[in-house]
């Protein structure tokens, strides 16, 4: 029997078919059918089999006593977490007990549903999420320029002449901040039919695809970016369209960008002035094209400032909000109306003083707030499907503060890095076992599609969806918190509702008027067309803020400390079986060969005295770390690359294949972008030194 779903391993939104016979997967492919994804798959969906197949996978909450790990039935797990919480915050205080929500919550639509609704009842301060070791820069940005943290404008992918990726690699992540199945195809033929340009210090898989790569220095995208600003300003090739109408501060923006010289521009990023110039009158000039940048842009020391600019790029060159350009997004069941608009610094973190972020903290204030003694010390932490030991940088020391919590749960298939120091560990039903629909993407996607997915085979006996856990938990902490007999009659309610009930309501309000029985008769998916123009009547103010002051005032720091002084600097690297710090013990994602490498260009290495295949030391003053050697000439000289989401302090048995593995956020010092509070794990300074002569890898 064949079986359709969404896949939800990356942003791509892949429509599958599954094959199933008597309960057992046969095969997985790609959807030909599907109007968004026409048939494409990645080798990473063949997990979602071995995931759900996998007799390791925890399919019952476990207590720990000791050393071992007591089976419990779901109510008294439910109810042991509701009164632990409950103690906890009246012995202390509401902020004694934190929340941590990793990457995984935004592909699950239960957990999406419920999990706020859960949070929201912990009336902690101290939440936590993957957002900030990540894209909290392009939320930010959004929300001071736009109005919302959510209103991104998105590459009309299809329609380019010209694309512009700054430190994104989709051939390797499928994409983020942009949903897109099949990069590789939709890449080529914008190479093809015009120009493709990769601006990183590495020459990635999509930088071998690029008629161009621009190898920048790690850290200094602001410098270059504000240099393509500057030209457009001083060269007349600002664009006089409807954007001007409503946005404001183009002065203010005009002055930020001529702080620095173009000679001070190519000493930071060593990119030749020429090649700026001539990219920036390229762009100007194109009358279909897009500046995207990704994840490399947002973690490093401006990385909020330039996210900034790369918007400020595609408004000032006449890209933003028409096709060919960037667009928003129009879903059928808009993200906007579940989710809020944002707020920024209404609060800030105990210790260090950071401010919030729509209710988030940054993930690098979590050791301090558990190891910091006072009102307010966290001693408890939910961590919903996600490994800070393994995201967050110092990863090392943040494993041994989660030591010294009085109690710590985890909703989470598998024993990692986190999840082993759990007392309880809630494990959620395979992804195949419950239903589909994306919330978060579609907001984020280049095409306006819907589609949902039912799921693949019945709950088994005695499991339970994230949705679940999250609604039942806020039940218990409504009644045990003694809340208002009417919310708790709401919440009652709400864990009654269907997620496909509550996604049914969503749809009937939303623009395209789609109905549920419509979805459920059309299983792979209904195309709503291509990306239209809505600005400004979509922006919650009617105007962009073309300089948020926040930005200009990071011109000060970008003059003071502009870059490190550093022989090497390293950057992360992602491989396309990669999903994050999550499953990196399914067999399908950990086959081929050693990908915990050290990449160098040869002659660093030769200087270096390290050997192809030997091993090195990589040290920075947060620790050290050896690696095998793997020379490479797609590295930029000075700039070292390691892959990150590895480790080798997870649980022996669900991790074999990883078992001498390292992570590199255990050398990455904590330290974040001192504008958005997201973590800096690219362009910090390492030493390297030579540890052994080569071996046979
Ligand atoms: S690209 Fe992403 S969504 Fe598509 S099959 Fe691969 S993991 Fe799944």
């Amino acid at each position: 029997m064949e079986k359709y779903r969404t896949c939800t391993l990356c942003e791509a939104m892949c429509g599958l078919k599954i094959e199933v016979n008597n309960g057992i997967v046969q095969s997985i492919k790609g959807d030909e059918k599907d109007p968004f994804s026409r048939g494409h798959i990645c080798p990473k969906a063949l997990a979602l089999k071995d995931l759900h197949e996998d007799p390791n996978r925890i399919r019952t909450p476990l207590l720990r006593e000791g050393e071992r790990w007591i089976p419990i039935p779901w109510n008294q797990a439910i109810e042991w977490v509701a009164r632990k919480i409950v103690a906890l915050q009246q012995r202390y205080d509401e902020d004694a007990f934190a929340i941590y929500a990793g990457n995984p919550n935004v592909h699950n639509l239960g957990s999406m549903l419920y999990l706020p609704t859960f949070t929201r009842l912990l009336k902690t301060r101290n939440r936590f999420s993957a957002s900030s070791v990540d894209q909290w820069p392009h939320q930010q940005v959004a929300f001071h320029m736009y109005g919302h943290q959510f209103l991104v404008p998105i590459p009309d992918l299809d329609n380019l002449d010209l694309f512009v990726i700054m430190g994104g690699n989709p051939l390797a992540s499928n994409g983020s901040m942009m949903t897109a199945p099949d990069l590789r195809t939709r890449l080529k033929t914008i190479r093809d039919r015009g120009h493709l340009v990769v601006i990183d210090p590495r020459q990635t898989e999509t930088a071998k695809l690029a008629q161009e790569h621009l190898a920048i220095r790690p850290g200094s995208d602001a410098f270059f970016l504000s240099g393509i600003l500057r030209y457009f300003f001083e060269n007349n090739l600002i664009d006089q369209g409807a954007w001007q109408s409503y946005s404001e501060n183009l002065e203010a923006l005009h002055t930020f960008v001529s702080a620095f010289s173009y000679a001070e521009i190519e000493r930071h990023t060593q990119i030749p002035t020429v090649d700026l110039q001539r990219l920036a009158q390229r762009f100007a000039e194109a009358p279909r094209a897009a500046w995207y940048g990704r994840v490399g842009v947002s973690t490093q020391k401006f990385g909020a400032t330039s996210q900034w600019l790369i918007q400020a790029i595609n408004l000032v060159a006449g890209k933003f909000d028409r096709p060919g350009g960037v667009l928003f997004p129009n879903p059928a069941a808009p993200l906007l109306n579940f989710i809020s608009k944002g707020h920024f610094d209404r609060w800030q973190s105990r210790v260090s003083k950071w401010p919030e972020f729509s209710g988030e903290l940054p993930l690098i204030c979590l050791r301090e707030e558990i190891e910091t003694e006072g009102p307010g010390q966290i001693r408890g932490l939910l961590v919903a499907a996600g490994n800070p030991v393994v995201s967050n940088p110092d990863g090392a020391r943040l494993e041994e503060a989660l030591q010294k919590l009085e109690f710590l749960v985890c909703v989470d298939f598998y024993k990692n890095e986190t999840s082993r120091h759990a007392h309880l560990i809630l494990p959620p039903a395979s992804p195949l076992e419950r239903d589909h629909f994306d919330l978060i993407f579609h907001q984020l996607a280049i095409r306006n599609t819907v589609k949902y997915s039912p799921p693949t085979f019945p709950r088994s006996e005695g499991s339970w969806d994230d949705g679940q856990i999250y609604a039942a938990l806020a039940c218990s902490l409504a009644r045990l918190k003694k809340r208002p007999w009417k919310e708790r009659l709401r919440l009652a309610y709400m864990r009654r509702i269907s997620p496909a009930r509550q996604i049914a309501w969503a749809l009937k309000r939303g623009p395209h008027g789609v109905s549920m029985k419509a979805l459920r008769e059309n299983p792979h998916g209904i195309d709503l067309g291509p990306l239209e123009p809505q600005a400004p009547a979509n922006l919650p103010k009617g105007k962009v803020d073309l300089a948020p002051a926040r930005y200009l005032a990071d011109l000060e720091r970008m003059k003071k400390e502009p870059q490190p002084c550093a022989e090497f600097v390293v950057v992360g690297r992602r491989h396309l079986l990669n999903n994050n710090s999550w499953l990196r013990h399914i067999p399908h994602l950990t086959k081929g060969k050693n990908r915990m490498t050290l990449h160098i260009h040869p002659e660093d290495a030769q200087t270096l005295n390290l050997a192809n295949g030997g091993l090195a030391q990589v040290s920075t003053q947060t620790g050290s770390i050896t690696v095998l050697v793997e020379t490479d000439t797609a590295m930029a000289r000075g700039v070292v690359s390691l892959p990150y989401g590895f480790s080798d302090r997870a649980e022996p048995e669900t991790n074999s294949l990883f078992a001498h593995q390292v992570s590199l956020n255990d050398i990455i010092p904590l330290a974040a972008d001192a504008c958005s509070g997201n973590a800096i794990l690219n362009g910090v300074a390492v030493e390297i030194k030579a540890v052994s002569e080569a071996k046979n890898t």
